[in-house]
């Protein structure tokens, strides 16, 4: 059996995701009415707290389209130093939003509010003006960790003195709110908008939502028609994201405990130190180089991905019982007593 902690992205629907498919109502939402996007779109406002939201098909488009739509080309924007919307994007924010990126340090990802004040420009004849604020909740290249409702509230206080909104890319926003034992909307509570994925650790094959305003989620349309992103029998991909949310988000504890306890299994083992996991994300700080790791270990049917030369990621989601949950600290026992690796 491959046991595959590539990414929480590589499950498979669900059979409640099929039943709902075959199932659903369908539109047209790119000429105005699909009947079960429409309800996706209300579900998840009201799941986070917000006015309203906007069914895209991907992460990234919904974090573009988020700063697209605060933004105006040459505005400053602050994200964190290791951001998956500067890493990972395709250094999207130059292209549509035409943004200067500022980058602000943090500790595991998660950002002083102290030391966003002291980022922020102000517009003048030589300095670009900072609008917005980009925070990541739970940080991917960080390990998964999650920021506390308190610090959000901070940061927004910090925000708001200094005139910035605050996207929040929350593409595992639900992993935060199950790990801080609260409900999703204490987390989003103190963002303008929030942008989640309903294809990470909640099983969707498709789509992320992004939430807001109801005149931010207007224009945020327009935008997403611009990049592209209308989508139009969209209802058979917004049935599988209206299981994910009604049936997905309590089973996330679920992958913090085989990740908690992959992490157990491992400590102590000579030139792999785990960083302890907040969350579904395990990182292995590693003696020997994190590609002879994943090679090894690949061969033994146990796939991961390094995210530095010496870091290897491990990330839990539901099609890893706690049978590849052992067979994966096997693996990796067995190579490091047997010094292969
Ligand atoms: C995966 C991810 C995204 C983007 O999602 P895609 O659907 O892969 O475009 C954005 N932000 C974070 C933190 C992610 O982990």
């Amino acid at each position: 059996m491959t046991v595959d902690l590539r990414s929480d992205t590589v499950t498979t629907p669900t059979p409640a995701m099929y039943e709902a498919m075959a199932a659903a109502e369908l539109g047209d939402d790119v000429l105005g009415h699909d009947p079960t996007t429409e309800r996706l779109e209300a579900l998840a406002a009201e799941t986070v707290g917000m006015e309203a939201a906007l069914f895209v098909p991907s992460g990234t488009m919904g974090n573009q389209i988020a700063l697209a739509t605060h933004t105006r080309p040459g505005d400053s924007v602050l994200f964190e130093d290791d951001a998956h919307m500067l890493f990972y994007e395709a250094a999207a924010p130059a292209v549509f939003a035409g943004v200067q990126a500022r980058t602000v340090p943090s500790d595991r990802g998660i950002v002083d509010p102290e030391r966003v004040a002291a980022r922020v420009l102000k517009r003048s004849e030589h300095t670009p003006g900072t609008t917005l604020l980009c925070l990541e909740n739970t940080h991917n290249r960080a390990g998964g960790s999650a920021t506390p409702v308190a610090t959000h509230a901070r940061l927004r206080e910090v925000a708001s003195e200094a005139g910035l909104k605050v996207h929040l890319d929350g593409a595992r926003v639900f992993n935060a709110a199950v790990a801080l034992g609260v409900p999703v909307r204490e987390v989003t509570r103190h963002v303008d908008t929030v942008n989640f994925c309903l294809s990470k650790g909640l099983a969707s094959p498709v789509g992320s939502v992004l939430c807001g305003p109801a005149a931010f989620i207007g224009e945020a349309r327009f935008w997403r028609k611009r990049m592209g992103g209308g989508l139009r029998q969209s209802g058979l991909l917004a049935a599988c994201g209206i299981v994910s949310l009604t049936q997905m988000v309590d089973r996330l504890a679920e992958d913090h405990r085989r990740a908690a306890a992959l992490a157990e299994a491992l400590s102590g083992l000579p030139g792999i130190r785990p960083v302890p996991p907040e969350t579904n994300i395990l990182m292995l700080d590693l003696d020997r180089p994190a590609s002879e790791w994943q090679g090894a270990l690949e061969e033994r049917g146990v796939r991961t991905i390094p995210v530095a030369p010496h870091r290897l990621r491990l990330v839990f989601h539901k099609d890893v019982d706690d049978e590849g949950l052992e067979q994966a600290g096997r693996h990796i026992r067995e190579l490091s007593d047997s010094g292969l690796v």
